[in-house]
């Protein structure tokens, strides 16, 4: 380990046991968060900041999650070694990193093509096994349907019927909906062919679900 990275594995550390006692409690969530090098995904300039637990400006106007959302959000999936799991806004590719870390098998859909390039090339020099393509989040990736589980990080202002289709049965959606104002997380459990139940986790801030490619 370099002097930096042994400096940033600290700052990880304290990072950690502030989500711990911001209320996080799945372990393999907090490891993730406590593996991953969140200073990698950010704009040169800004490492500084990486492991406050703060949102960040990445390119095209877009933000990288803040490190309590990217937790609880993951948390709500309840990740499982194996599972396949589609992300709606690739944006830095830390939460598509995060879930891979956690043995999800990662798809992940971006419609900003400079975020789509650079996070594509940036996963897969740092050896994380995701899949990014360019394309539009209303749409899902049906070709490789059904997911267990799909989480959107972009505020959404209804649950796209596509996206329903292509979550298994007993599998979730994690979307934060747009009301208007800000945005409550909500999580979607398939119960059936035609079911879901739906609940209520508080609200957060995120950038809009735009329609169609930029
Ligand atoms: N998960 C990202 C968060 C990025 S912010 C991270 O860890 O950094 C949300 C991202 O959603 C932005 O990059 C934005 O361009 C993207 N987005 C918005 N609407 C979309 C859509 N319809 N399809 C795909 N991506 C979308």
């Amino acid at each position: 380990m370099t002097l930096d990275e042994y400096r940033f594995k600290g700052l990880r550390d304290k990072l950690v046991q502030l989500l711990v006692q911001k209320g996080i409690t799945d372990n393999n969530v907090l490891t993730a968060i406590g593996e991953v090098p969140r200073h990698k995904f950010i704009e040169s300039g800004l490492e500084e900041y990486a492991y406050l637990d703060k949102p960040l400006p990445i390119p095209a106007g877009q933000t990288i999650s803040q490190p309590y959302t990217v937790a609880f959000q993951t948390q709500l999936l309840e990740v499982k070694r194996g599972e396949k799991i589609l992300e709606i806004g690739t944006g830095s590719g830390y939460q598509a990193a995060i879930l891979a870390h956690m043995g999800a098998i990662v798809y992940s859909l971006e419609r900003q093509k400079e975020l789509y390039i650079f996070s594509q090339i940036r996963l897969s020099d740092l050896g994380y096994n995701v899949k990014v393509f360019y394309g539009d989040g209303y749409q899902g990736k049906p070709s490789y349907a059904p997911f267990n589980k799909i989480i959107i990080t972009c505020g959404a202002p209804y649950l796209p019927e596509d996206l329903k289709n292509q979550v298994a049965i007993g599998g979730y959606i994690v979307v934060p909906m747009d009301d208007g104002n800000s945005q409550v997380m909500k999580r979607f459990i398939r119960v059936s062919e035609n079911r879901f139940d739906e609940e209520d986790h508080g609200r957060f801030s995120f950038v809009p679900m735009v329609k169609g490619l930029e």
